[in-house]
C-alpha cells in the first residue's frame, strides 16, 4: 500500500514540506509547525470456532473479493482492541462472539497495518442468528481446519499456522 500524498496542512493549510523531526523524514507545516505524524493502522482478525471448525466469510469487496477470510477490519481511534475485534465480528455475521485469546500480532517493514489476531468461540450459537453482512461478505460458511479453501490475504496463512500451533 502506497502512502497518501498529504499536500496541505489540516490546521492552517499552508503547503506541508518534508522535514527530518524526531529521527525520521516528516510531513511538516511551512508555516504553523504542525507535523503530520502517519501513524500505523491496527487491524483486529477472529478465528471464530465452532465445535472444532472454523467460521470464515466470503468477502464481498477489494481486495480479495470472491475470496473466503476470517472476520477483520480497522480498529477505531480510542477504542479498545479486543472490544474492536468483537464488533467486526457482528458487524460482518451478526453473531456475538467471546475472545478466548490472542493467536499473534503480525507486521511487516514498509506495510503501516499492524494486525492483531484472537481466537474467539461463538456465545449462544443457533444458526439463524448468523447473517452476512453484504456490504463485505456475501457466505458465511463453516470449514473443518484441515478443510480451508485458499484465503484471501498473505497474514490469513499466518494467522491459520498460528493457530494450528495452539492446538496442540
Ligand atoms: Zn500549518
Amino acid at each position: 500500500m502506497s502512502t497518501p500524498v498529504f499536500k496541505f496542512c489540516p490546521v492552517c493549510s499552508a503547503p506541508l514540506t518534508e522535514k527530518h523531526v524526531y529521527h525520521a523524514l516528516r510531513l511538516t507545516c511551512s508555516t504553523c509547525s504542525f507535523v503530520f505524524f502517519l501513524e500505523p493502522k491496527v487491524v483486529t482478525v477472529v478465528v471464530v470456532e465452532h465445535k472444532s471448525n472454523l467460521l470464515l466469510g466470503r468477502r464481498n469487496i477489494d481486495p480479495g473479493k470472491g475470496l473466503w477470510s476470517f472476520f477483520s477490519g480497522y480498529m477505531e481511534r480510542g477504542e479498545q482492541v479486543e472490544l474492536a475485534a468483537i464488533r467486526e465480528v457482528k458487524e460482518e455475521t451478526n453473531l456475538d462472539v467471546h475472545l478466548e485469546n490472542l493467536i499473534g500480532v503480525y507486521s511487516e517493514h514498509g506495510n503501516p497495518h499492524v494486525v492483531i489476531a484472537y481466537r474467539a468461540s461463538v456465545i449462544n450459537y443457533d444458526v439463524s442468528d448468523m447473517v452476512a453482512q453484504p456490504d463485505e461478505v456475501s457466505e458465511l460458511s463453516f470449514f473443518a481446519p484441515e478443510t480451508v479453501p485458499p484465503l484471501a490475504f498473505p497474514t490469513d496463512a499466518d494467522i491459520l499456522r498460528d493457530w494450528q500451533r495452539l492446538q496442540t
